[in-house]
């Protein structure tokens, strides 16, 4: 029997870490010392708080069961209780959060809520691959909109084909920004309230690093802008800020339909999320430690970010500082061709994994990212690997 996997699987490109991780083996076959600067993954563990709530939650043989179709009203009231909190937006717990295994999955499966075939997405270069998957997954085309340094990494909404604006069903922003590190101003999203409306596109705003920031930035949500709820569903994860990625739970919340909608496809795929991992969601973002330990997290970060960029621009490489997020995303030297062969030969020659920017798109072309996921030590090891190899 021969087996032929779908256009949309042969369609997949070639998933961004599987090259790089092929070279990780070798080099941890031959003893290397590797030091992973590649994925995004915190390396610090979930606060006591959040896994004591999730131990008790785990006997209780009333967690064992499928959990409710529309989630656990104890967790949307917790998510909506933070945005009341951290962003003073009104959000009605059982229209306007839905709960998700995780944001990924979510922003994956929004394309399939919305797009038909033939139908666009605006899509941010360099960006979070998912987003493009999830479009042509759904029969869409992708439309890429570039985010350049001189534009503080915001796509020029002006830019943007006016035939294409008015085929757009979907439009993806996420800021904070993985990979830039840059942030959003209110003023530019009141300006995609204005494109949304106008042009009758949904804003898919990612918001995963929304804890995770420097320099006493407190980045904003897009449904803190005037109008900004009638146009968006905006994702939510515990995943980096609470140190939950394996945990798989997120939400999204935003304009009722649209969360409706969303829900309706997910009740026909999965059947929730573990309602202990809930409970356990609503521990951190009810809990009152949740502000200090988000403070204590950022502060960690940001000493890293320091020592990362003044060790990178030490060794004449241009680096944007970020405002938010945990990455530092800098410029390749001009002696490599492209952003893959300056990541092979660190790889190669120092053990130091780190990504390159074409791995985020075509406009990320020429640049990579660095991860802050170890701790100081390490990362000036990392560093002073990579300078010694650079001044040969
Ligand atoms: C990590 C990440 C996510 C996914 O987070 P989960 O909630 O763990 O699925 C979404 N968006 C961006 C930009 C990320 O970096």
């Amino acid at each position: 029997m021969l087996i032929q996997p779908a256009e949309r699987i042969e369609k997949l490109p070639r998933y961004l870490f599987a090259e790089i991780d092929r070279k990780i083996r070798i080099a941890l076959d031959k003893g290397v010392d590797v030091i992973r600067l590649g994925i995004g993954d915190p390396d610090k563990a979930t606060p006591c708080y959040i896994v004591s709530r999730a131990m008790t939650e785990v006997q209780m043989p009333s967690n064992h069961t499928y959990p409710p179709d529309a989630g656990l009203p104890e967790f949307k009231q917790a998510v909506a209780s933070y945005y009341k909190k951290r962003h003073n937006v009104e959000l009605d717990p059982e229209r306007e959060v839905a709960v998700l295994l995780g944001s990924k999955e979510g922003i994956a499966h929004i394309s399939a809520c919305f797009v038909n075939p033939g139908d666009v997405n605006l899509v941010p270069d360099p960006g979070y691959p998912v987003y493009g998957i999830g479009t042509m997954f759904a029969g869409g085309e992708v439309y890429r909109m570039p985010l350049l340094e001189e534009n503080f990494f915001l796509p020029d909404l002006a830019a943007i084909d006016q035939s294409v604006a008015d085929r757009a069903k979907l439009m993806f922003l996420n800021y904070p920004n993985n990979p830039t590190g840059a942030v959003a101003s209110p003023e530019f999203f009141a300006k995609v309230v204005e494109f949304a409306n106008r042009h009758n596109v949904i804003v898919c705003h990612d918001q995963a690093y929304s804890e995770i920031a420097y320099d006493g930035c407190k980045p904003i949500s897009f449904l803190e802008v005037p109008g900004g709820k009638d146009v968006c569903i905006e994702f939510g994860s515990l995943s980096k800020t609470f140190n939950m990625t394996g945990w798989r739970i997120g939400y999204a919340v935003g304009r009722a339909e649209v969360v409706e909608v969303l829900s309706r496809y997910k009740t026909n795929i999965d059947s929730g999320t573990f309602k202990a991992i809930q409970y356990a969601g609503m521990e951190a973002l009810t809990n009152p430690e949740m502000a200090s330990f988000q403070e204590k997290m950022s502060a960690i970060y940001q000493e890293r970010r320091d020592v990362a960029v003044s060790m990178l621009t030490g060794m004449g490489i241009a680096v944007c500082v970020p405002k938010a997020a945990f990455y530092v995303w800098a410029k390749v030297p001009a002696d490599f061709a492209s952003s893959t062969e300056f990541v092979s030969h660190i790889l190669e020659e120092t053990g130091v994994v780190i990504t390159p920017g074409r791995g985020f798109g075509e406009y990320g072309e020429g640049y990579f990212r660095i991860a802050l996921t170890v701790d100081v030590p390490r990362m000036q090891e990392a560093m002073e690997r990579i300078s010694r190899v650079l001044k040969k």
